[in-house]
């Protein structure tokens, strides 16, 4: 008698299906739970992965100039340091966080956004970004279903997220988010998830261009660096996920919306004019929007049918 499998398709059918049997309140709160815990596996990245590699930048500086000796004795952590270990602890007075202080968005409002050991302020930034993570897993759901393609939309969202605090807070995008997430869009559009391989394709390509393009003629005309090479790349990977045909709406809601904050944190006197705006969370903005919504601009305009 033949042994009975499952192929791998199969199995991923059977598990829709049985994840779609499931209540949609209960699934519901599963994929917030899930968003919540991904969101507080985030702050560790936007904490964490600048300090990650500035060391690693530090240690080829050392090793290309011949400089010996300590090269982390700054910045006072450990010298093991990577996203699981150490544990998490305060950075202001080191205390570890029991696990219950490490539980999402609950632990930080128990404690009124302070450290249960030295009281010091605990940022806004962390249960923001976890609420954010949460809203994008229940997003994904409700758009997409108990699917993939859901978990495919949350990994876009989860890791626009940490490219965005990053940003805002280092004025940095970093490749080791940028890069890997080009190669994602390419392969789960591989089987057309979002949009088709031709699409994607075109998309990282023409991504890529367009801010070059901006960005260079920024530079020759007015001898100033407009935008990072990190938004190139940035709209690359969403050019790959999303396809070229989103750029467009991507581009304009990002424009729009970094010049409206702008102009507010300039009136506001929160920002000189003439000082650089991160543009990476505008285009996760623009993306999110498109990911979630679908090009609704384009009927605005009667484009696109
Ligand atoms: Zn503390």
């Amino acid at each position: 008698m033949p042994v009975p499998f499952l192929s791998a398709p199969d199995t991923a059918i059977s598990f829709a299906t049985a994840l779609g049997a499931l209540p949609s309140g209960v699934l519901m709160g599963f994929a917030i739970v899930f968003g919540l815990v991904i969101g507080s596996f985030l702050n560790v990245v936007v904490h964490r992965l600048p300090i990650m590699l500035e060391r690693a930048w530090r240690a080829d500086v050392a090793e290309a100039t011949g400089t010996p000796g300590p090269l982390f004795e700054n910045d006072g952590l450990p010298t093991r340091y990577n996203l699981w270990l150490p544990r998490s602890a305060c950075p202001h007075c080191g205390h570890a966080l029991r696990a219950w202080e490490n539980i999402p968005v609950f632990s930080w409002i128990a404690l009124r956004g302070r450290c249960s050991d030295c009281h010091a302020r605990v940022s806004m930034r962390y249960p923001l970004i976890e609420l954010a993570s949460a809203a994008c897993a229940a997003g994904a759901l409700i758009v997409f279903g108990p699917s993939g393609k859901a978990l495919a939309a949350f990994a876009l969202c989860a890791a626009l997220i940490a490219a965005s605090a990053i940003d805002l807070e280092h004025q940095m995008l970093y490749d080791e988010i940028t890069q890997p997430l080009l190669w994602a869009g390419l392969i789960v559009n591989f089987a057309g998830t979002f949009v088709g391989l031709r699409e994607a394709v075109i998309g990282a390509v023409a991504g890529y261009l367009a801010l070059w393009c901006v960005y260079w003629i920024f530079k020759l005309l007015r001898g100033i660096e407009g935008m990072g090479h990190g938004d190139f790349k940035l709209l690359a990977a969403l050019g790959a996920w999303l396809g070229w045909s989103a750029l467009p709406q991507i581009v304009v809601i990002a424009a729009v919306a970094g010049a409206l904050v702008g102009i507010a944190a300039t009136l506001s006197g929160r920002m000189r004019f003439e000082e650089p705006l991160p543009f990476g969370p505008y285009l996760a903005a623009g993306a999110l929007v498109t990911l979630f919504a679908g090009t609704p601009l384009y009927g605005l305009f009667a484009w696109g049918n």
